[in-house]
């Protein structure tokens, strides 16, 4: 569609409206896309800084825990009374006062606490062996002593043993019970004489475990750094047997071998469990012994960007939608201005049709297009004077063409009455003369013969002009009518052909008329096709010297008439063809007076032929000869002046 045909309203509003929606949805894009990727980043942050912090806090009882074992020998190896009882006795109160503890325990090489092993065999809280070997726990329910069991093949014995340090012992099951324990060497003078330790329960971490959540369904597990899950919300099943790598999915197995090697991190993976798609974010605790585990539903973790994304696509698509009304509102202002400038722009119009300029535009109207209305007020201003300053030219041109036409009309009155005052008598002398020169009334002598004759002829020659004058007199006021009638063009031709003959034969001229009459009658005005066909022969028998030739040719239909008189005359220079139809012109003032004449036939004849609906027209060369020819259409004229 061309530009022009859109209304400016909507061109306004499609601009505006399609820039301020490119705009804002390229910010908003961007925006939203740094926004929300700036808030996943916090809300990955956020869910990491959890798992530390639950790390931590298992961490700091693992610690704990160590701590108790590692005091607990630390003590052991400055202890000098070698009182069993009294060992016995502080062991008890430590297991009494630390609930997640399910065992509290020394065991000495041989003979290394007194030196009495042999008096203890088989009492209480002793093997066969008499060593110093006390458990005490709660496995059993209330809290009782026991000699340790299997120290000599142990880890939990053989590891400190042997490297001197506190050691974690990975989770193990203890009597149907999954126990971890911390146990430290107890040295004396740069010798390892014993362990002391302590046992948790895991079922101590799966209860804490179990009451920990993330976001709304999220969870949290541990495990050990061997990937073999130590606590889990649901399946307490697995606890102790399910390792990471048995699940048989590629991230978990990759978050496996991050955890074995003590290392923090998460993956994205669907939980095997429910098939939701999570994130599992991964904290080693105590150094990598274990690792926490927290499983955070990505939708949920994610909940705070979703509102945020779609509270920003809400605002985005608001302000998209108000400055589309915006628009809208500045379009239609717009669009009524123009209206309400167009309507007064057509009542101008319509009163400026019925001559009243009075009417002018509201210049109240938008500062943009006031120019517009006031431009137009001045120009109706100026049109106003102006056309004060027409009607007055016209008056004066009214009065002038009145008094014009009256004077016109007065010189016609007075020709025509001159015409006919001259006509009377003429009318008399040429049917006198003509009386005279018959010699009805007596023969004549040749001298009165001569003067006759003499007298007849002038008088015709005068009765001619008189009637040519005429002729353009009426034409000229516009009294001369156009009275169309039937008749034969045949028969016309023939009168003409007629009435030359005399003249023809005096200037020994030879004389065709070859005019190919295919219609029987013709619709024109007789006497004026009459005088036309008439001036023109006469002329070219005029202009023709003696022995030349005249040649009336064309063709009469009952559409038009076409007829040309050729002559072998004096022929008409170019310069004067053009100006040989004005009135009273000749071409040669002094061989025209030869000729005779007026220089009013040709006026005459373009009269004639233009009442008709006609034309008429010349060609000539000087001293070749002229064709004069005359084209009137004979199917469609109506009488008319
Ligand atoms: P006039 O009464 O002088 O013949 P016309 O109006 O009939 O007046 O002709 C005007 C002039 O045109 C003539 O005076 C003559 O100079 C020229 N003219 C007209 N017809 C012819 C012709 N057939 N050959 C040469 N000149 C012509």
């Amino acid at each position: 569609m061309e530009s022009n045909n859109i209304s400016l309203k909507n061109k306004i509003l499609v601009s505006v409206i399609l820039g301020a929606f490119l705009i804002l949805s390229v910010s908003s894009i961007v925006s939203i896309s740094t926004v929300t990727g700036q808030e996943e980043e916090m809300a990955y942050q956020q869910s990491i800084e959890m798992t530390k912090n639950y790390a931590n806090y298992f961490d700091g009882n693992a610690r704990k825990n160590q701590a108790i074992a590692t005091t607990i020998s630390t003590a052991m190896s400055n202890y000098d009374s070698a009182d069993r009882n009294e060992v016995n006795d502080m062991l008890k109160g430590i297991l009494l006062e630390n609930p997640q503890l399910i065992g509290v325990y020394l065991g000495y090489e041989p003979n290394a606490f007194d030196g009495r092993d042999a008096d203890f065999i088989g009492t209480e809280g002793h093997d066969g062996t008499g060593r110093f070997l006390p458990f005490w726990n709660t496995i059993n329910g209330p809290i009782s002593v026991e000699p340790l069991e299997d120290y000599e093949t142990s880890e939990y014995y053989q590891l400190p043993k042997e490297l001197q340090q506190t050691v974690v012992i990975e989770p193990y099951f203890y009597r149907g019970i999954l126990v971890v324990s911390y146990v430290s060497p107890i040295m004396r003078n740069g010798e390892f004489v014993g362990i002391s330790g302590v046992d948790v329960s895991l079922e101590y971490f799966d209860e804490i475990m179990s009451n920990v959540t993330a976001f709304e369904s999220g969870y949290t597990f541990v495990t050990s750094n061997s990937g073999i899950l130590l606590s889990h919300p649901e399946h307490k099943e697995w606890i102790g047997t399910k390792k990471l790598d048995d699940f048989g999915v590629a991230e978990i197995s990759e978050m496996a071998t991050d955890i074995r090697d003590g290392k923090r991190g998460y993956i994205e993976t669907i939980d095997p469990d429910n098939g939701r798609e999570v994130v599992m974010f991964y904290e080693p605790i105590n150094g990598g012994t274990y690792s926490f585990v927290l499983c955070a539903p990505k939708d949920e973790m994610l909940a705070g960007v979703t509102v945020l994304r779609n509270r920003l696509l809400f605002m985005s698509l608001f302000s998209i939608v108000l400055v589309g009304g915006v628009a809208y509102m500045v379009g239609r202002s717009t669009d009524q201005t123009i209206k309400k400038m167009l309507d007064d722009f057509r009542l101008i119009s319509d009163n400026a049709l019925t001559g009243n300029f009075d009417t002018r535009a509201d210049t109240n109207v938008q500062i943009d297009f006031k120019k517009i209305p006031v431009g137009l007020n001045q120009i109706l201003d100026n049109m106003g004077k102006l056309t004060k300053e027409n009607e007055k030219a016209m008056d004066a041109l009214l009065h002038a063409k009145i008094e014009a036409e009256n004077a016109d009309r007065t010189k016609a009155d007075f020709i025509s009455n001159m015409s006919h005052e001259l006509r009377t008598p003429l009318t008399l002398i040429i049917g006198f003369s003509d009386i005279l020169d018959s010699e009805h009334y007596g023969a004549l002598n040749e001298d009165q013969k001569k003067y006759t004759s003499s007298v007849l002829k002038n008088a015709n020659h005068l009765l001619e002009l008189i009637t040519d004058l005429l002729d353009f007199s009426n034409t000229e006021v516009g009294t001369m009518e156009l009275h169309s009638n039937d008749f034969s063009a045949a028969d016309a031709i023939d009168e003409i052909e007629a009435l030359m003959i005399p003249i023809v034969s005096e200037k020994d001229i030879d004389m065709t008329y070859n005019v190919d009459i295919a219609a029987p009658t013709i619709k024109a005005d007789v006497i004026k096709f009459k005088q036309i066909l008439y001036h023109l022969v006469n002329n070219a028998i005029k202009f023709t010297d003696q022995g030349g030739s005249v040649v009336v040719g064309g063709k009469v239909s009952d559409e038009s008439l076409h007829i040309f008189v050729k002559d072998t005359g004096v022929g008409i220079s170019p310069e004067n063809l053009d100006k040989l139809f004005n009135p009273f012109y000749q071409v040669d003032a002094s061989s025209t007076r030869g000729y005779g004449g007026t220089g009013l036939g040709l006026a005459l004849v373009r009269k004639f032929v233009e009442m008709h609906g006609g034309e008429v027209w010349v060609e000539s060369e000087l001293g070749e000869g002229s064709t004069f020819t005359f084209a009137i259409p004979t199917d469609q004229v109506a009488d008319k002046e």
